[in-house]
């Protein structure tokens, strides 16, 4: 298949371009065909990974079914692996087919596991990044073992946001099958404070939902190596685990480097408040694989997710020739971590702390709507 001089070429199904998907299956611009570059048939919604862990959810409802989603939406879906760019021949190089020529080019490929600072972490380790290979290797690995009851000691390294979900997530699928099974110890280990990047106030409510599922808490502690039994700490110490689950430090994939894009510090492309990648008319990049050099934030979807609209309105006016859009992302953000059992922990800037049903209940309704987007006819 060759691709029109006109192509707009999404690489990436992550958060921002599903939307852009939508945007355009609703309302076309004449002349812009939309394609998609996705190394994956169906793209997780990570807000609904632990509660899936947890079996709160299936796996068909946390998954968005990107052909499926193309076909409603008029996107050419390309099944490939995008490898490079070439700026000057404005074509995405692709593992094991040819390069895919582009008007518009946007790159929403998400982050990857940094695992250089934990030897044996790819051998004996689950990282929860790709989630799509993650789920895979949980199926083989923890699947089996939580249902069979053969889990001992679970170390989930990395106490960040998603680190203390999937901890309550493992503590609500074990607790499910305790009738079965002896109970598995399960430890959450970080080299700061859990979620330092909450305040204090939902941090206390984190710590109290911690001990009330009794789960371990090892703070201020650095792991530096998976082996069979244990994760090795910085001071040497063995602490024992079966299963290991990785939530640490995540990074840009490398190729974005052999781009000729401009980077910022941490890898991701450096990108004016128009989304577009610095210095170029004709490349866009969003989510965390981008960094918008005027309002640097941290890694969240919620920030992928407000950038949707924004991208599919740019890319609309730089097609059409007008001015774009500047973006300005929100500097406080809504976290809501669920515990698994029904109650779930919220907190926004400096001061809003809330712990409770009401909040699971909120964060369910907030993830199935944004689900049902993509997953109905649109
Ligand atoms: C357990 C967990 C829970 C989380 N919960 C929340 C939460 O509640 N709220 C929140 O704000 N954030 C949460 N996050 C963070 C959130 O997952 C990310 O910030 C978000 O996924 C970023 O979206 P994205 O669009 O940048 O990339 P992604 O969602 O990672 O999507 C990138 C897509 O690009 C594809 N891709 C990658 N490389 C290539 C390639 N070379 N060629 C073609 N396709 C490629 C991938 O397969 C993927 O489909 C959580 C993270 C985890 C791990």
């Amino acid at each position: 298949m060759t691709q029109a001089p006109g192509d707009v070429v999404l690489i990436g199904g992550g958060h921002t371009h599903i939307q852009v998907m939508t945007a355009f299956g609703r309302r076309p611009e004449p002349g812009l065909r939309l394609v998609l570059i996705s190394d994956q048939t169906h793209a997780p919604y990570s807000g609904m990974l632990p509660g899936h862990l947890a079996g709160l959810y299936r796996r068909d409802e946390m998954l968005i079914d990107l052909a499926a989603l193309a076909e409603a939406t008029g996107t050419t879906l390309i099944l490939a692996r995008a490898t490079g760019l070439d700026l000057a021949r404005r074509q995405v190089l692709c593992d094991g087919r040819a390069p895919v020529d582009y008007h518009l080019a946007s790159i929403d490929v998400g982050i990857i596991p940094d695992l250089s600072g934990i030897a044996g972490a790819d051998r004996d380790g689950l990282a929860v990044k790709p989630i799509g290979s993650f789920l895979a290797r949980c199926d083989a690995i923890l699947g089996a073992a939580v249902d069979e009851g053969r889990l001992r000691d679970v170390a989930v390294v990395g106490n960040g946001a998603a680190g203390v979900e999937l901890a309550f997530a493992l503590a609500a699928r074990l607790r499910a099958r305790a009738q079965a099974s002896p109970p598995a110890r399960i430890t959450l280990i970080g080299s700061g404070p859990v979620v330092a990047t909450l305040n204090a106030g939902v941090r206390r409510h984190i710590h109290r939902a911690l001990d009330r599922h009794g789960i371990a808490r090892r703070d201020g502690v650095r792991i530096v190596a998976v082996e069979a039994g244990a994760v090795v700490t910085a001071t040497n110490e063995r602490i024992a685990a079966d299963t290991v689950l990785i939530s640490t430090r995540a990074r840009p994939p490398r190729w974005l480097g052999e781009t000729g894009l401009e980077l910022s510090q941490d890898g991701s492309v450096a990108t004016a408040p128009t989304l577009l990648a610095m210095g170029r008319e004709d490349v866009f990049a969003v989510g965390d694989c981008a960094t918008i050099l005027e309002h640097s934030r941290e890694k969240a979807g919620v920030f992928a997710v407000r950038q949707g609209p924004v991208l599919a309105r740019n890319i609309r006016r730089r097609w059409r020739g007008e001015e774009l859009e500047r973006h300005r992302p929100q500097t406080a953000y809504l976290v809501i971590l669920m515990t698994g059992d029904g109650r779930a922990i919220a907190g926004r800037g400096a001061w809003l702390a809330a712990e409770g049903r009401l909040v699971w209940w909120l964060k369910d309704w907030i993830d199935r709507r944004f689900m049902a987007r993509f997953q109905t006819a649109i």
